[in-house]
């Protein structure tokens, strides 16, 4: 129950107390215990609703009632330039690494910053968020990034069976997606370590995710029609640098913001 809430049936409970000078000692009692009740469950608020709490009422005086001329406009709608694939990882939210404004992009979050390849019955919650953002708000640029320290990509390349029945009820079949990253990386670098081979995975599985992008129809035919960028990138947060590279990675040397 929100603070307000606890507050306002405290402060009804206290009137009816007084209001009510006929009440039975009985009625009077419950009332009194229940009271009690409140007030204790209030005061042992948890952690985690006082950091919502005060994380928003931050965010509405530093930045909300201080920027209307951002905010104002976005009441009516949204125009992002922008799709970005982002992993769930806590470590690399893109608004804020790249500094993205409320309105800039539109995010899909996943474990390992995966895009499936077209597939109207499975994973559909991706392929409606790339068909809304390609069609309905017409983004420019779609942006697929990876980062460093990938626990999905890690748990991608400690798969040792592709074929084996999964452990877990969705983890192993969701990263699989990119089974043909780690194929690559496991007989290309088969020598190095399994360290060096998840960062370089970490970089393929996001080629093989900008290759399942020109699966779907519409976001092939506005590259053709060059209304659509598509764009891959590594966050290292070691080391605070970000590599940026064009859909063909071959042709394209990545380029190095640090
Ligand atoms: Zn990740």
């Amino acid at each position: 129950m929100a603070t307000s809430l606890y507050e306002e049936a405290i402060a009804g409970l206290n009137q009816l107390l007084r209001e009510k000078s006929g009440l039975g000692d009985i009625a009077a009692g419950k009332i009194k215990k229940l009271t009690a009740e409140l007030e204790e469950q209030g005061s042992s608020k948890s952690d985690a609703v006082e950091r919502i709490h005060s994380g928003f009422i931050h965010f509405k005086t530093q930045k909300f009632l201080k920027n209307r001329d951002l905010y104002d406009p976005l009441a009516k709608g949204q125009s992002p330039k922008f799709l970005v694939f982002a992993c769930s990882d806590s470590r690399v939210c893109p608004s804020h690494i790249l500094d993205f404004q409320p309105g800039e992009a539109f995010v899909v979050r996943n474990i390992a910053n995966m895009v499936p390849p077209f597939d109207q019955k499975r994973h559909s919650g991706v392929g409606a968020a790339i068909e809304y953002a390609v069609v309905n708000l017409k983004v420019e640029n779609i942006l697929v990034i990876g980062h460093s320290c990938c626990g999905g990509i890690k748990g991608l390349m400690s798969i040792e069976d592709d074929a084996a029945p999964a452990n877990t009820d969705f983890i192993e079949n969701w990263v699989k997606i990119c089974a043909p990253a780690k194929n690559m990386i496991k007989q290309e670098l088969k020598d190095k370590s399994l360290d060096f081979q998840c960062t370089e995975c970490e970089k393929e599985a996001v080629n093989v995710s900008l290759g399942n992008l020109l699966s779907y129809p519409f976001v092939r035919e506005a590259v053709v029609k060059k209304s659509l960028a598509i764009r891959g990138a590594h966050y290292d947060f070691v080391h605070g640098n970000f590599e940026l590279w064009e859909l063909d990675f071959k042709t394209s040397p990545p380029v190095v913001l640090s």
